[in-house]
């Protein structure tokens, strides 16, 4: 502005605002000459009616809010009138200036140093003191200077002391509040900060990362703000690359509605700035042709597009315009530039935290199945919680699992979940050139898109084939290099199996496989710590845990039990003759004999040698001695297949039975054996069963 044309207006408006002061001051002039002469009495009253008007309206302006400076203008003029009505009251009063009421005037001058600015204060004091003199001098004649001057100074100091204690006063109370204001503001804020980032519930991670991502967003829209406030603009918005050549619309202020969809990245003045790598300004009519931002037709007067480059690669482009075509300068495009450079930190960050939240989600899940697959111990376990687990990571209409086994490169399908499943369960198919043999073969997922094209592809074998659906994937289980089977998923929906879920499910299939060696594995090792390793039969630890089980059993249910022991006769000359091997051959052929003559509820276990312990519940002395009988005959007539020809040998049974021969599985076994011991000296390849009699004929043998 013109600074003749802004003093004008600066004295135009001290002018008005200090009308207040003017009425004060025309007041005092008529107290002077009322104090001094007599005008007439009318004039007074009405001087006072104009006075009390005037006062009350200045003091009804107080509530209403203006700026400061006219606040002090206001001030001045209310407390310069109450000066003049303090002096007017202290003149009616009895006593006069030198009556009891003058201190009047120091009232009226304490409140105005509390009040106002200290330059109110100040013209307060002043306009007091010019009043207190013209009455003085004027009116009454006075001409002792010393005594004026005293006057004037002490009306001063006084007021100057009033305002330096009153403000210290007040600047100490309002450095009290403003502390406490500070402090419960900060506790606030962290309260809200520590809300936001503990996502105002406990331990929700996720929430944590929305939060995030909406502090970004905040962040982004309160910089587009200022930018458009501070510049004047119509728009601003920040595009980010959403494919190769195409961007949309991240953040935008504007006063217009923008285009939601795509924005190529290819043509107009987007392109041309791209291009060029610097930030490029249009004004004029050209400016709005070529600008896709806008729904609507808009008359557009500046525009500027600032690209935003990152290690050469383009990542975002910021868009500003304003309607009146007004040039944008070298400063303001810097701005624009660095504007640019934070919007896209935001852009990325916001990308780094939804990452972050959908592989936390991810690995949440991915946690909770491997844990799970972790407690599974048998196969049917693993296959079951691997199937479950699958669908948290992907949705699917169809599963199945199938096991590999590689000595006959057999396929079975194992476990089948969804509509029309059932068919398959239990089939087998040999390796073909269907995806689940080639997805064993190649050790890959299969089909590589996870879409399926029934007409086309294999997936099991010629008569088992998976209900018809778009998307299909086939996981190879894959466990310490070998392959165990595969997990077959598949989906009504198209595109179901792509790369968004796709490395989840290969996680989930490798965990799978690592389960299912591991639950094999605990078989084996379970049957290793049961079994002999020679015959498959229980060995003499399980086989003493099993007898001692069932003979509490029997006891507790009143049910006989027979034990009986078997051993070849002269079998040392077996070996010594045909050596350990075809010894070994004849052992597990006395194994198969056991297995195929006793019965189902019987269990056997090899003692070690060639010597084996039959348990049989229910069973009292004569159905035990027919097993055993049964089992002499079987071993006598069996013919074994040896390398050096078919070798025959005889066993020798002994027999002891629950409760009579004893009531433990020691007492019981020692029976057994003495009874073995005489079916040995009375000839061999017999049955004996142990009686009272019968241990006595034992021990006499014994002694011989
Ligand atoms: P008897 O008729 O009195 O039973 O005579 P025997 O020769 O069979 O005597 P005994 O039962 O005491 O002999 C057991 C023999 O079995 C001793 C040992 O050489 C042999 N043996 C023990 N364990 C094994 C094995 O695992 N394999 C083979 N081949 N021989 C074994
Ligand atoms: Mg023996
Ligand atoms: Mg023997």
């Amino acid at each position: 502005m013109d600074p003749i044309l802004r003093s004008t207006v600066w004295l135009q408006r001290a002018a008005v605002r200090s009308m207040g002061f003017f009425g004060a001051a025309l007041m005092a002039a008529y107290l002077v000459w009322w104090a001094s002469g007599t005008p007439p009495q009318w004039l007074t009253w009405t001087m006072s009616a104009l006075f009390l008007l005037f006062l009350w309206r200045g003091l009804k302006g107080l509530s209403t809010e203006v700026e400061p400076e006219a606040r002090a203008f206001r001030n001045l003029g209310i407390f310069s009138a109450l000066i003049v009505g303090a002096y007017a009251l202290i003149l009616r009063a009895p006593g006069g200036m030198t009556g009891p009421y003058y201190p009047f005037v120091f009232i009226v001058l304490m409140v105005a140093a509390a009040y106002g600015r200290p330059a109110v204060g100040f013209g307060v004091a002043l306009f007091a003191a010019f009043l207190e003199l013209a009455i003085r001098i004027v009116a009454w004649e006075e001409n002792d200077i010393f005594a004026l001057g005293a006057r004037l100074s002490f009306l001063l100091a006084f007021a100057g002391l009033n305002f330096l204690l009153f403000r210290a006063e007040i600047a100490r109370v309002r450095r009290i509040s403003q502390k406490k204001i500070t402090g419960e503001l900060e506790r606030i804020e962290d309260a809200a900060r520590a809300f936001r980032l503990s996502g105002g519930t406990e331990g929700s991670e996720e929430q944590a990362t929305s939060s995030a991502v909406g502090e970004v967003q905040r962040g982004a829209q309160f910089a587009l703000r200022m930018l458009a406030n501070s510049l004047d603009l119509r728009t601003a918005a920040i595009l980010a690359f959403d494919g190769k050549n195409s961007l949309k619309v991240f953040d935008a202020i504007s006063s217009c509605s923008l285009k939601s969809a795509r924005i190529s990245a290819q043509n107009g003045v987007i392109a041309i700035a791209l291009d060029r790598r610097e930030p490029l300004c249009v004004y004029g009519q050209r400016a709005a042709t070529h600008l896709p931002l806008y729904q609507d037709a808009q008359v557009v007067g500046s525009l500027c597009v600032v690209p935003v480059y990152e290690e050469d690669a383009p990542r975002a482009v910021l868009v500003v315009d304003r309607e009146e075509e007004v040039a944008f300068d070298e400063k303001t495009i810097e701005s624009l530039k660095s504007a640019a450079q934070f919007l896209v930190q935001g852009i990325q960050n916001e990308r780094v935290f939804t990452a972050l939240e959908r592989a936390s989600r991810e690995q949440g899940k991915l946690y909770r199945a491997a844990s799970a697959l972790g407690a599974a111990s048998t196969e049917a376990d693993v296959i079951e919680i691997g199937v479950e687990s699958a669908r948290e990571v992907a949705a699917f209409d169809f599963a199945a699992v199938t096991l590999f086994q590689r000595k006959g490169g057999l396929h079975e399908i194992c476990a089948v979940s969804g509509v029309g499943a059932d068919a398959l369960i239990g089939k087998s198919f040999r390796q073909n050139a269907g995806l689940v043999s080639m997805a064993v073969a190649n050790r890959q997922a299969l089909p590589w898109r996870g879409d399926y094209e029934p007409a086309k592809q294999l997936v099991f074998a010629r008569g088992y084939e998976p209900p018809a659906m778009p998307s299909l994937l086939v996981l190879p289980l894959i466990a310490q290099e070998r392959v165990l089977g595969t997990l077959v998923l598949g989906s009504q929906q198209r595109r179901a199996f792509r790369e968004s879920v796709r490395p989840a499910l290969e996680i989930l299939a490798s965990h799978m496989a690592i389960s299912l060696s591991n639950a094999r594995m605990l078989k084996t090792l379970e049957e290793q710590a049961t079994t002999d390793g020679m015959t498959g039969l229980l060995n003499k630890r399980t086989l003493i845990e099993d007898a001692q089980r069932r003979i509490k059993s029997a006891e507790r249910f009143k049910k006989p039990l027979s034990l009986l022991v078997t051993d070849i006769d002269h079998f040392k000359r077996v070996n010594d003759t045909y050596g350990h091997d075809i010894g070994d051959i004849v052992i597990k052929g006395l194994g198969d004999v056991l297995r195929r003559v006793k019965r189902d509820t019987d269990v056997v276990g090899r003692f070690g040698g060639e010597e084996f312990v039959i348990v049989c519940e229910q069973t009292d002395e004569d159905g035990a001695r027919q097993l055993a009988e049964r089992i002499r005959r079987e071993l006598e007539t069996t013919s074994f297949q040896t390398p050096l020809g078919p070798l025959s040998v005889t066993g020798s049974v002994g027999v002891a039975t629950f409760p009579a021969a004893g009531r433990d599985y020691e007492t019981l076994f020692k029976a057994c054996d003495e009874a073995l011991y005489v079916s040995k000296r009375s000839g061999r390849n017999q049955v004996n069963v142990w009686t009272p009699r019968l241990k006595q004929q034992s021990s006499t043998q014994a002694s011989a």
